[in-house]
């Protein structure tokens, strides 16, 4: 880190904002739970002139329930605070499942949802999760603030929707509903980011499926999503050979990379597997309990 780095804290997202866009662009950093950005200072990756910790400003802490019955979770809301929380239930569930897997305890109590999706690390787990449960962002920047749904969000390999000196303050959830979430990573050791990953978020009603959103994580360079693999789904009633069809589709779809931990052949081969476990386990539970 720069010896001249200057910290400040603001009490406020106004103030944070206001920080930002006094700043000298890149070199101005918001500072959130620093799992990434305080190895990204220590790898002399960003050399930032000024630090903006969002640590004192109340309104983006922990989970709380919208007028609608909804949630709403605060940007620096910890990992492991969300993993921990029940209200995330039914089709919620895929982000409390997802924020379980992330890293390790130490980045649990570190990290928070929103440095998470800001930096938007195409293998993370909370993209795919936020894109099968439908989730809107909330951005706050020098116009206000304005919502964007996380299917629009991640646009591109760690490049958001964000504009300048915008930040994320919450990420928003509808009411919710009978049904099931599930996340599934495929990794190599215990605690490392996934090679493959599949969010599912179903919602059931009177014996039918009445919404399906599935997404799938690094593979390409945002989550992957396909309205036809929802709608296939849904009308088949989540069923093996819609199950099927759906991870061709996203197979066929996908634009993976080869890096350290697979081949792009290989994260091509496994998706419509993963994709068909997930469905199949649907199926056992909701034929248990719905
Ligand atoms: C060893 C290790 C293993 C990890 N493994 C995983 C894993 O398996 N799965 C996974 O999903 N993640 C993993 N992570 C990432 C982890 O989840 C981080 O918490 C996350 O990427 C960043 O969150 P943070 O709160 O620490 O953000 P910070 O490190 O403070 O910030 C990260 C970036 O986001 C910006 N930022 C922060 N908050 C906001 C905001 N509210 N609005 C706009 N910009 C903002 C910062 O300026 C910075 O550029 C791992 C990290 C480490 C160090």
């Amino acid at each position: 880190m720069s010896a001249l780095a200057r910290l400040h804290r603001p009490a406020t997202v106004e103030e944070a904002v206001r920080l930002l866009a006094g700043g000298d662009g890149e070199r101005t950093r918001l500072l959130a739970g620093g799992a990434t950005l305080v190895a990204m200072l220590n790898a002399g990756l960003v050399d930032p002139a000024e630090l903006v910790s969002l640590a004192a400003v109340d309104e983006l802490r922990g989970i709380g329930t919208l007028p609608d019955g909804g949630l709403r979770i605060g940007a620096m809301t910890r990992h492991r605070e969300t993993a921990a929380d029940v209200r995330l239930a039914g089709t919620l569930a895929v982000l409390r499942e997802a924020a379980a897997r992330i890293a390790n305890p130490v980045v649990r109590n570190m990290g928070t949802i929103g440095g998470s999706i800001s930096f938007a690390d195409p293998a993370a787990d909370y993209p795919p999760a936020l894109v099968a449960a439908d989730a809107a962002v909330e951005i706050a920047g020098p116009q206000g603030r304005r919502r964007v749904p996380a299917r629009e969000f991640f646009v591109d390999w760690y490049a958001t929707a964000l504009g300048p000196n915008e930040m994320v303050t919450a990420i928003l959830l509808a009411p919710r509903a009978p049904g099931l979430g599930s996340y599934d990573k495929l990794y190599r050791v215990a605690g490392d980011y996934a090679i493959v990953s599949v969010a599912l978020s179903v919602a059931w009603r009177d014996g039918a499926c009445a919404r399906a959103g599935l997404a799938v994580g690094g593979c390409g360079p945002r989550p992957l999503h396909l309205d036809e693999a929802d709608e296939l789904l849904r009308a088949g009633r989540l069923g093996a050979q819609a199950a099927r069809r759906a991870g061709e589709l996203l197979a066929a779809a996908a634009d993976p990379l080869d890096d350290v931990r697979a081949s792009a052949a290989y994260r091509r081969r496994v998706i419509p597997r993963m994709v068909e476990r997930a469905l199949a386990a649907a199926r056992d539970e909701l034929s248990r309990t719905a």
